[in-house]
Protein backbone atom coordinates (compact mmCIF):
# COMPACT_ATOMS: atom_id res chain seq x y z
CA UNK A 1 0.00 0.00 0.00
CA UNK A 2 1.52 2.97 -0.99
CA UNK A 3 1.58 5.99 0.82
CA UNK A 4 3.39 8.47 -1.13
CA UNK A 5 0.83 11.30 -1.44
CA UNK A 6 -0.24 11.59 1.99
CA UNK A 7 3.85 11.86 2.11
CA UNK A 8 3.83 14.63 0.66
CA UNK A 9 0.38 16.49 1.91
CA UNK A 10 1.36 15.57 4.86
CA UNK A 11 5.28 17.05 4.40
CA UNK A 12 2.96 20.65 3.22
CA UNK A 13 0.76 20.81 5.56
CA UNK A 14 3.34 20.41 8.67
CA UNK A 15 4.52 23.85 7.32
CA UNK A 16 1.20 25.37 7.62
CA UNK A 17 -0.50 23.82 10.67
CA UNK A 18 0.83 22.55 14.02
CA UNK A 19 1.51 19.28 13.92
CA UNK A 20 0.23 18.74 10.21
CA UNK A 21 -3.33 18.40 11.36
CA UNK A 22 -6.57 20.89 12.34
CA UNK A 23 -7.03 18.66 15.43
CA UNK A 24 -4.28 16.46 16.96
CA UNK A 25 -5.80 13.39 17.30
CA UNK A 26 -5.67 13.32 13.24
CA UNK A 27 -1.59 12.90 13.68
CA UNK A 28 -2.03 9.26 14.16
CA UNK A 29 0.86 9.95 16.96
CA UNK A 30 -0.57 7.88 19.91
CA UNK A 31 -0.48 4.78 17.05
CA UNK A 32 3.04 5.65 15.70
CA UNK A 33 2.63 6.55 12.17
CA UNK A 34 1.90 9.34 9.48
CA UNK A 35 -1.88 10.56 8.59
CA UNK A 36 -3.14 9.28 5.19
CA UNK A 37 -5.14 12.23 3.88
CA UNK A 38 -9.02 11.78 2.72
CA UNK A 39 -9.92 12.45 -0.54
CA UNK A 40 -13.30 10.63 -1.12
CA UNK A 41 -15.77 9.23 1.42
CA UNK A 42 -18.79 6.77 -0.21
CA UNK A 43 -20.95 4.75 2.60
CA UNK A 44 -18.69 2.74 4.75
CA UNK A 45 -15.79 3.61 2.65
CA UNK A 46 -13.00 6.32 2.57
CA UNK A 47 -10.28 6.40 -0.55
CA UNK A 48 -7.33 8.53 0.33
CA UNK A 49 -4.91 10.61 -1.84
CA UNK A 50 -3.00 7.43 -3.05
CA UNK A 51 -6.66 5.79 -4.04
CA UNK A 52 -5.88 3.29 -1.33
CA UNK A 53 -9.54 2.25 -0.34
CA UNK A 54 -10.16 2.01 3.13
CA UNK A 55 -13.31 0.37 5.61
CA UNK A 56 -14.03 3.65 7.41
CA UNK A 57 -14.12 2.85 11.70
CA UNK A 58 -13.55 6.40 12.46
CA UNK A 59 -17.05 7.75 11.00
CA UNK A 60 -15.51 11.44 11.46
CA UNK A 61 -14.99 10.97 14.85
CA UNK A 62 -19.06 9.58 15.56
CA UNK A 63 -21.18 11.97 12.91
CA UNK A 64 -21.15 9.78 9.91
CA UNK A 65 -24.16 7.24 11.58
CA UNK A 66 -25.60 6.71 7.74
CA UNK A 67 -22.63 6.72 5.99
CA UNK A 68 -20.51 9.20 3.43
CA UNK A 69 -22.41 10.63 1.10
CA UNK A 70 -25.91 9.43 1.95
CA UNK A 71 -28.18 10.49 -0.93
CA UNK A 72 -31.29 11.96 1.11
CA UNK A 73 -28.58 14.11 3.66
CA UNK A 74 -26.60 15.42 0.26
CA UNK A 75 -29.93 16.15 -1.28
CA UNK A 76 -31.01 18.38 1.83
CA UNK A 77 -28.13 20.22 1.74
CA UNK A 78 -28.45 20.83 -2.25
CA UNK A 79 -31.60 22.55 -1.77
CA UNK A 80 -30.89 24.35 1.35
CA UNK A 81 -27.61 25.85 -1.24
CA UNK A 82 -29.75 26.75 -3.58
CA UNK A 83 -31.78 29.50 -1.17
CA UNK A 84 -29.02 30.46 1.02
CA UNK A 85 -25.99 29.94 3.62
CA UNK A 86 -26.31 31.95 6.06
CA UNK A 87 -28.67 35.15 7.76
CA UNK A 88 -28.43 35.66 11.26
CA UNK A 89 -31.67 35.55 10.93
CA UNK A 90 -34.05 32.45 12.32
CA UNK A 91 -35.35 29.95 10.02
CA UNK A 92 -37.93 27.44 9.91
CA UNK A 93 -35.68 24.92 9.58
CA UNK A 94 -34.27 25.21 12.94
CA UNK A 95 -37.59 24.43 14.79
CA UNK A 96 -38.68 21.60 12.75
CA UNK A 97 -35.11 19.92 13.82
CA UNK A 98 -35.42 21.79 17.03
CA UNK A 99 -38.53 20.01 17.34
CA UNK A 100 -37.30 16.72 16.36
CA UNK A 101 -35.02 16.53 19.19
CA UNK A 102 -37.37 17.95 21.76
CA UNK A 103 -39.74 14.20 20.30
CA UNK A 104 -36.99 12.35 20.88
CA UNK A 105 -34.62 13.50 23.61
CA UNK A 106 -36.28 12.92 27.43
CA UNK A 107 -34.52 15.75 28.88
CA UNK A 108 -34.74 18.72 26.23
CA UNK A 109 -38.11 20.79 25.99
CA UNK A 110 -36.11 23.45 24.67
CA UNK A 111 -32.81 24.05 23.27
CA UNK A 112 -30.10 26.19 21.91
CA UNK A 113 -28.19 25.49 19.06
CA UNK A 114 -24.13 26.50 18.76
CA UNK A 115 -21.67 25.35 16.39
CA UNK A 116 -19.58 22.53 17.62
CA UNK A 117 -19.59 20.19 20.62
CA UNK A 118 -17.56 22.20 23.00
CA UNK A 119 -19.64 25.08 22.77
CA UNK A 120 -22.03 23.05 23.49
CA UNK A 121 -20.82 21.53 26.61
CA UNK A 122 -19.16 25.28 27.32
CA UNK A 123 -22.20 27.43 27.41
CA UNK A 124 -24.57 24.36 29.34
CA UNK A 125 -21.86 24.79 32.12
CA UNK A 126 -22.43 28.47 31.70
CA UNK A 127 -26.46 27.56 32.62
CA UNK A 128 -25.79 25.77 35.42
CA UNK A 129 -23.37 28.10 36.82
CA UNK A 130 -25.89 30.92 36.01
CA UNK A 131 -29.00 28.54 37.43
CA UNK A 132 -27.46 27.75 40.80
CA UNK A 133 -25.48 30.49 41.81
CA UNK A 134 -22.13 28.20 42.46
CA UNK A 135 -18.49 28.09 40.57
CA UNK A 136 -17.50 24.38 41.30
CA UNK A 137 -18.32 21.89 38.99
CA UNK A 138 -17.04 17.94 39.25
CA UNK A 139 -16.60 15.92 36.04
CA UNK A 140 -14.95 12.47 35.23
CA UNK A 141 -11.59 10.93 34.51
CA UNK A 142 -11.45 10.28 31.23
CA UNK A 143 -14.79 11.91 29.89
CA UNK A 144 -13.94 14.46 27.21
CA UNK A 145 -16.26 17.17 26.62
CA UNK A 146 -14.58 19.24 24.20
CA UNK A 147 -11.91 21.88 24.81
CA UNK A 148 -13.22 24.68 27.00
CA UNK A 149 -10.94 25.71 29.98
CA UNK A 150 -12.38 24.19 32.69
CA UNK A 151 -12.81 20.96 30.73
CA UNK A 152 -9.48 20.13 30.11
CA UNK A 153 -8.65 18.84 33.62
CA UNK A 154 -8.88 15.15 34.33
CA UNK A 155 -6.54 15.39 37.45
CA UNK A 156 -3.89 12.55 38.35
CA UNK A 157 -4.86 9.09 39.45
CA UNK A 158 -6.12 9.53 42.92
CA UNK A 159 -9.36 9.29 43.22
CA UNK A 160 -10.81 12.84 44.45
CA UNK A 161 -7.96 15.11 43.19
CA UNK A 162 -8.34 18.48 43.09
CA UNK A 163 -8.33 20.20 39.13
CA UNK A 164 -4.92 20.66 37.75
CA UNK A 165 -4.79 22.04 33.84
CA UNK A 166 -4.03 19.20 31.25
CA UNK A 167 -3.26 22.16 28.88
CA UNK A 168 -1.02 24.54 29.24
CA UNK A 169 -3.07 28.05 28.85
CA UNK A 170 -5.34 27.11 31.04
CA UNK A 171 -5.04 29.33 34.09
CA UNK A 172 -4.91 27.25 37.80
CA UNK A 173 -7.48 29.75 38.86
CA UNK A 174 -9.66 28.12 36.32
CA UNK A 175 -9.08 24.54 36.72
CA UNK A 176 -9.52 25.11 40.45
CA UNK A 177 -12.96 25.15 39.79
CA UNK A 178 -12.77 21.57 38.29
CA UNK A 179 -13.14 19.10 40.78
CA UNK A 180 -12.38 15.85 39.28
CA UNK A 181 -13.58 11.65 40.24
CA UNK A 182 -13.44 8.28 38.53
CA UNK A 183 -15.88 7.50 36.20
CA UNK A 184 -18.44 4.39 37.52
CA UNK A 185 -18.08 5.66 41.35
CA UNK A 186 -20.65 7.28 43.03
CA UNK A 187 -18.78 7.03 46.41
CA UNK A 188 -16.19 8.75 45.18
CA UNK A 189 -18.81 11.35 43.82
CA UNK A 190 -20.17 11.27 46.92
CA UNK A 191 -16.78 12.44 48.74
CA UNK A 192 -16.60 15.41 46.57
CA UNK A 193 -20.37 16.69 47.37
CA UNK A 194 -19.76 16.21 50.76
CA UNK A 195 -16.12 17.98 51.14
CA UNK A 196 -17.56 21.20 48.99
CA UNK A 197 -20.96 21.70 50.42
CA UNK A 198 -23.13 24.05 48.71
CA UNK A 199 -20.36 25.06 46.27
CA UNK A 200 -20.87 22.43 43.10
CA UNK A 201 -22.90 23.78 40.46
CA UNK A 202 -23.14 20.33 38.01
CA UNK A 203 -22.18 17.27 37.10
CA UNK A 204 -20.50 16.58 33.63
CA UNK A 205 -20.26 13.41 32.48
CA UNK A 206 -20.60 11.35 29.57
CA UNK A 207 -23.31 9.39 30.34
CA UNK A 208 -21.64 5.89 28.02
CA UNK A 209 -18.00 6.75 27.98
CA UNK A 210 -16.24 6.98 24.65
CA UNK A 211 -13.32 8.99 24.73
CA UNK A 212 -11.34 7.08 27.21
CA UNK A 213 -12.71 3.61 24.97
CA UNK A 214 -16.49 2.70 25.37
CA UNK A 215 -17.06 2.30 28.85
CA UNK A 216 -20.44 1.74 29.73
CA UNK A 217 -21.94 2.93 32.95
CA UNK A 218 -22.16 0.23 35.64
CA UNK A 219 -26.44 -0.51 36.40
CA UNK A 220 -27.90 2.22 38.88
CA UNK A 221 -24.51 4.50 38.37
CA UNK A 222 -26.48 7.34 36.04
CA UNK A 223 -29.77 7.18 38.09
CA UNK A 224 -26.84 7.41 41.47
CA UNK A 225 -25.37 10.68 39.53
CA UNK A 226 -28.49 12.25 39.07
CA UNK A 227 -29.94 11.13 42.61
CA UNK A 228 -26.70 13.25 44.03
CA UNK A 229 -27.26 16.15 42.10
CA UNK A 230 -30.85 16.48 42.88
CA UNK A 231 -29.50 15.74 46.48
CA UNK A 232 -26.96 18.50 46.85
CA UNK A 233 -28.75 21.03 44.56
CA UNK A 234 -26.86 20.46 41.43
CA UNK A 235 -27.53 20.19 37.75
CA UNK A 236 -26.70 16.78 35.75
CA UNK A 237 -25.47 17.65 32.51
CA UNK A 238 -25.03 14.52 29.94
CA UNK A 239 -22.71 15.35 27.29
CA UNK A 240 -24.35 13.58 25.16
CA UNK A 241 -22.16 14.86 21.88
CA UNK A 242 -21.06 11.33 21.10
CA UNK A 243 -24.05 9.12 22.29
CA UNK A 244 -27.28 11.38 21.47
CA UNK A 245 -28.81 9.66 18.36
CA UNK A 246 -26.17 7.02 18.39
CA UNK A 247 -26.98 4.45 21.39
CA UNK A 248 -30.67 5.27 20.84
CA UNK A 249 -32.48 7.18 19.47
CA UNK A 250 -33.09 9.62 22.60
CA UNK A 251 -29.45 8.94 23.26
CA UNK A 252 -27.93 7.21 26.59
CA UNK A 253 -30.61 9.16 28.88
CA UNK A 254 -33.21 6.87 26.97
CA UNK A 255 -31.32 3.64 26.54
CA UNK A 256 -30.80 4.27 30.28
CA UNK A 257 -33.58 5.53 31.18
CA UNK A 258 -32.69 8.49 33.33
CA UNK A 259 -33.36 12.30 32.72
CA UNK A 260 -30.48 14.37 33.17
CA UNK A 261 -31.43 18.15 34.17
CA UNK A 262 -29.38 19.27 31.21
CA UNK A 263 -28.54 17.67 28.05
CA UNK A 264 -25.21 18.36 25.16
CA UNK A 265 -25.63 17.44 22.17
CA UNK A 266 -23.52 17.60 18.95
CA UNK A 267 -21.64 15.45 16.30
CA UNK A 268 -24.71 13.08 14.59
CA UNK A 269 -27.41 15.96 14.97
CA UNK A 270 -25.34 17.88 12.26
CA UNK A 271 -25.23 15.18 9.40
CA UNK A 272 -21.63 15.74 9.11
CA UNK A 273 -21.83 19.56 9.27
CA UNK A 274 -20.67 21.82 12.32
CA UNK A 275 -23.39 21.88 14.94
CA UNK A 276 -23.51 21.85 18.63
CA UNK A 277 -27.22 21.92 21.04
CA UNK A 278 -28.02 22.46 24.80
CA UNK A 279 -31.12 21.85 26.02
CA UNK A 280 -33.31 21.43 29.52
CA UNK A 281 -36.51 21.87 30.86
CA UNK A 282 -38.49 24.79 29.68
CA UNK A 283 -38.16 26.74 32.75
CA UNK A 284 -34.21 26.22 32.96
CA UNK A 285 -33.41 27.46 29.27
CA UNK A 286 -35.35 30.89 30.17
CA UNK A 287 -32.33 31.33 32.19
CA UNK A 288 -30.44 32.22 28.44
CA UNK A 289 -30.54 35.12 27.10
CA UNK A 290 -32.34 37.00 26.22
CA UNK A 291 -35.21 35.69 28.10
CA UNK A 292 -32.92 35.62 31.10
CA UNK A 293 -29.26 36.61 32.25
CA UNK A 294 -27.02 33.94 30.76
CA UNK A 295 -25.54 35.12 27.71
CA UNK A 296 -24.57 32.80 25.39
CA UNK A 297 -24.49 33.53 21.22
CA UNK A 298 -23.34 32.65 18.11
CA UNK A 299 -22.91 34.14 14.48
CA UNK A 300 -23.17 30.48 12.81
CA UNK A 301 -25.54 29.01 15.51
CA UNK A 302 -28.14 27.19 13.75
CA UNK A 303 -26.50 27.35 10.40
CA UNK A 304 -29.16 26.96 7.62
CA UNK A 305 -27.17 23.98 5.65
CA UNK A 306 -25.79 22.22 8.95
CA UNK A 307 -29.10 21.75 10.20
CA UNK A 308 -30.62 20.61 6.38
CA UNK A 309 -27.77 18.42 6.99
CA UNK A 310 -28.66 17.48 10.37
CA UNK A 311 -32.59 17.53 10.24
CA UNK A 312 -32.04 14.75 7.30
CA UNK A 313 -30.16 12.71 9.01
CA UNK A 314 -32.45 12.56 11.66
CA UNK A 315 -35.66 11.87 9.92
CA UNK A 316 -33.50 9.06 8.45
CA UNK A 317 -32.64 7.51 11.81
CA UNK A 318 -36.36 8.06 13.10
CA UNK A 319 -38.09 6.17 10.76
CA UNK A 320 -37.02 2.91 12.15
CA UNK A 321 -34.76 -0.01 11.92
CA UNK A 322 -31.35 1.47 11.95
CA UNK A 323 -30.98 0.53 15.85
CA UNK A 324 -31.48 -2.59 15.16
CA UNK A 325 -29.32 -2.89 12.48
CA UNK A 326 -26.30 -1.59 14.44
CA UNK A 327 -26.95 -3.66 17.01
CA UNK A 328 -26.60 -6.55 14.68
CA UNK A 329 -23.82 -5.54 13.40
CA UNK A 330 -22.22 -4.59 16.49
CA UNK A 331 -22.75 -7.75 18.40
CA UNK A 332 -21.08 -9.65 15.22
CA UNK A 333 -18.38 -7.47 15.19
CA UNK A 334 -17.91 -7.77 19.07
CA UNK A 335 -18.36 -11.83 18.65
CA UNK A 336 -15.88 -11.93 16.15
CA UNK A 337 -13.70 -9.67 17.92
CA UNK A 338 -13.90 -11.63 21.10
CA UNK A 339 -12.90 -14.48 18.99
CA UNK A 340 -9.98 -13.09 16.78
CA UNK A 341 -8.05 -12.25 20.71
CA UNK A 342 -9.07 -15.62 21.95
CA UNK A 343 -7.61 -17.68 18.55
CA UNK A 344 -4.24 -15.34 18.67
CA UNK A 345 -3.90 -15.74 22.82
CA UNK A 346 -3.61 -11.88 23.12
CA UNK A 347 -5.08 -10.44 26.58
CA UNK A 348 -8.18 -8.34 25.40
CA UNK A 349 -11.45 -6.84 26.04
CA UNK A 350 -14.35 -6.03 24.02
CA UNK A 351 -16.65 -3.21 25.22
CA UNK A 352 -19.40 -1.93 23.16
CA UNK A 353 -22.85 0.10 23.24
CA UNK A 354 -24.88 -0.08 20.36
CA UNK A 355 -22.46 0.80 17.52
CA UNK A 356 -19.63 2.05 19.88
CA UNK A 357 -17.01 -0.22 20.46
CA UNK A 358 -13.53 -0.62 21.31
CA UNK A 359 -10.99 -3.57 21.75
CA UNK A 360 -9.15 -3.08 24.88
CA UNK A 361 -5.66 -4.73 25.33
CA UNK A 362 -5.34 -5.60 29.05
CA UNK A 363 -3.08 -7.95 31.21
CA UNK A 364 -5.56 -10.52 32.23
CA UNK A 365 -8.00 -11.74 29.39
CA UNK A 366 -11.47 -10.52 30.06
CA UNK A 367 -10.89 -7.87 32.54
CA UNK A 368 -13.37 -5.32 31.83
CA UNK A 369 -12.84 -1.47 32.05
CA UNK A 370 -15.12 0.52 34.29
CA UNK A 371 -12.31 3.90 34.57
CA UNK A 372 -9.69 5.03 32.97
CA UNK A 373 -7.08 3.39 35.52
CA UNK A 374 -8.01 0.26 33.96
CA UNK A 375 -6.37 0.73 30.83
CA UNK A 376 -3.12 -0.77 31.70
CA UNK A 377 -0.04 1.42 30.35
CA UNK A 378 1.05 -1.35 28.01
CA UNK A 379 -2.35 -0.81 26.11
CA UNK A 380 -1.10 2.07 23.97
CA UNK A 381 2.05 0.00 22.38
CA UNK A 382 -0.26 -3.10 21.25
CA UNK A 383 -2.64 -1.03 20.08
CA UNK A 384 -0.41 1.02 17.96
CA UNK A 385 0.66 -2.04 15.91
CA UNK A 386 -2.53 -3.42 15.86
CA UNK A 387 -4.10 -0.09 14.47
CA UNK A 388 -1.08 -0.27 11.78
CA UNK A 389 -1.77 -4.13 10.87
CA UNK A 390 -5.16 -3.11 10.31
CA UNK A 391 -4.81 -0.04 8.10
CA UNK A 392 -2.15 -1.99 6.30
CA UNK A 393 -5.16 -4.27 5.68
CA UNK A 394 -7.35 -1.85 4.36
CA UNK A 395 -9.52 -1.03 7.60
CA UNK A 396 -9.32 2.46 9.18
CA UNK A 397 -9.81 2.48 13.03
CA UNK A 398 -10.07 5.39 15.26
CA UNK A 399 -5.62 6.53 15.89
CA UNK A 400 -5.99 5.68 19.91
CA UNK A 401 -6.57 3.10 22.28
CA UNK A 402 -8.83 5.72 23.90
CA UNK A 403 -11.39 6.21 20.92
CA UNK A 404 -14.54 4.51 20.30
CA UNK A 405 -14.68 2.96 16.79
CA UNK A 406 -17.91 3.66 15.21
CA UNK A 407 -20.42 1.14 12.79
CA UNK A 408 -22.56 2.86 10.19
CA UNK A 409 -25.43 1.86 8.63
CA UNK A 410 -23.54 1.62 4.98
CA UNK A 411 -21.66 -1.03 7.26
CA UNK A 412 -22.66 -4.55 5.51
CA UNK A 413 -22.64 -8.34 7.35
CA UNK A 414 -19.38 -8.93 4.84
CA UNK A 415 -17.83 -5.56 6.00
CA UNK A 416 -17.97 -6.80 9.51
CA UNK A 417 -16.77 -10.50 8.39
CA UNK A 418 -13.84 -9.15 6.20
CA UNK A 419 -12.89 -6.67 9.64
CA UNK A 420 -12.82 -10.06 12.07
CA UNK A 421 -10.70 -11.88 9.35
CA UNK A 422 -7.92 -9.04 9.17
CA UNK A 423 -8.55 -8.52 12.88
CA UNK A 424 -7.30 -12.39 13.19
CA UNK A 425 -4.37 -11.42 11.30
CA UNK A 426 -3.24 -8.17 12.64
CA UNK A 427 -3.90 -9.55 16.39
CA UNK A 428 -1.26 -13.22 15.34
CA UNK A 429 1.10 -10.96 14.10
CA UNK A 430 1.78 -8.92 17.87
C1 LIG B 1 -16.65 15.28 20.28
C2 LIG B 1 -17.12 15.56 21.64
C3 LIG B 1 -17.15 16.86 22.16
C4 LIG B 1 -16.60 18.04 21.41
O1 LIG B 1 -17.29 18.33 20.25
P1 LIG B 1 -16.58 19.24 19.13
O2 LIG B 1 -17.62 19.39 18.08
O3 LIG B 1 -15.36 18.48 18.71
O4 LIG B 1 -16.22 20.53 19.78
C5 LIG B 1 -17.71 17.06 23.40
N1 LIG B 1 -18.17 16.02 24.11
C6 LIG B 1 -18.13 14.76 23.68
C7 LIG B 1 -18.69 13.67 24.50
C8 LIG B 1 -17.58 14.47 22.42
O5 LIG B 1 -17.50 13.21 22.01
Amino acid sequence: MSHKHSDAAFSRAKRLFPGGVNSPARACRSVGCDPVFAAKGDGAWVTDVDNNRYLDYVGAFGPMILGHGRQEVLDAMRAQLTHGLSFGMPTELESELGALIVEHVPGIERLRFVSSGTEATMSALRLARGATGRSKIIKLEGCYHGHADHLLVKAGSGAMTLGQPDSAGVPGTVARDTLVCPFNDLEAMQALFDAHPGEIAAVILEPVAGNMGVVPPEPGYLQGVVALCKKHGALSIFDEVMTGFRVALGGAQARYHVTPDITTLGKIIGGGMPIGAYGASSSLMATIAPEGPVYQAGTNSGNPVSVAAGLATLKILAHGGIYERLEHLGKALQRGLEEALAAASVAGTVQRVGSMITLFFTEQTGRRIKQLDDVPASAKARFGAFFRGMRERGFLLPPSQYEAWFISAAHSDDDIGATIIAARQALGDL
